[in-house]
């Protein structure tokens, strides 16, 4: 099933000297897809993902998200559709900063339209090794431990599709394959992630591979 898809997607930024980190991409994004975007830093990948997620206007090109464009979409049914059907995993702390980790989970999880459900917060922390800091707030933990819960985050809305933004920065080699086999364990229940990362150590376990390069996604895999 169709998820995502991205039809010749521009992106310029105009503030200062003009900026077009996405030239012309083209992307379809199925459930169980495991798509990687590699590329140097600076080079777009941010750009594109928060194009995917609809956080971020294309200059031009076309959006849908589970078959309806992104354009055509009140304000409400795109903040529906990224509480509920996108994990995001952002490069920087997203967390809410007066809230404990637990309750950062809970925030999510009642933002999301699935119901209640603590069995899976307690999961997710007790697999991201975050259990016994869970009534700690986000300035109380290590960066690594913040990137894990914002990882928790993405997941426990058991979204259709998540995007992952160099979601292994600032983990040891045991926390990044734990982030990966989370990953990959969503994808072999059927729904989708993007993951874009500097990093082509952990590009390995994607089923399609791509570089940015000047704009444009060129498939290695
Ligand atoms: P990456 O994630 O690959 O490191 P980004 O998508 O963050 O790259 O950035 C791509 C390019 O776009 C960079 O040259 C960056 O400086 C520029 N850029 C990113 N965000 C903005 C913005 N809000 N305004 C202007 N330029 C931006
Ligand atoms: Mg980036």
């Amino acid at each position: 099933m169709e998820i995502c898809r991205l039809v010749n997607v521009k992106k310029s930024y105009e503030s200062g000297e003009e900026v077009t980190p996405i030239e012309q991409v083209s992307l379809i994004i199925n459930s169980g897809d495991f798509i990687c975007i590699e590329g140097p830093s600076g080079i777009g990948k941010s750009t594109l993902l928060y194009i995917i997620g609809g956080l971020l206007d294309a200059t031009s090109g076309d959006i849908y998200i589970d078959g309806k464009n992104i354009n055509t979409m009140t304000d409400k049914e795109l903040t529906d559709i990224r509480g509920d059907k996108i994990g995001f995993i952002f490069q920087d702390s997203n967390l809410i900063q007066a809230l404990t980790i637990e309750e950062n989970l809970l925030f999510v999880q009642s933002m999301s339209c699935k119901k209640k459900d603590y069995t899976q917060i307690k999961y997710y922390l007790t697999r991201l090794g975050l259990w016994e800091r869970r009534n700690y707030l986000p300035s109380e933990i290590s960066g690594g431990q913040r990137r894990r819960a914002m990882v928790a985050c993405a997941l426990i809305k058991d979204p259709l599709l998540i995007l992952a933004d160099e979601p292994t920065n600032d983990l040891d080699e045991h926390w990044a394959k734990e982030v990966l086999s989370l990953l990959s364990e969503a994808v072999d229940n059927g729904k989708s992630v993007v993951l874009v990362t500097h990093n082509t150590h952990w590009a390995e376990k994607a089923h399609l591979r791509f570089d940015l390069s000047q704009g444009v996604l060129y498939r290695k895999i």
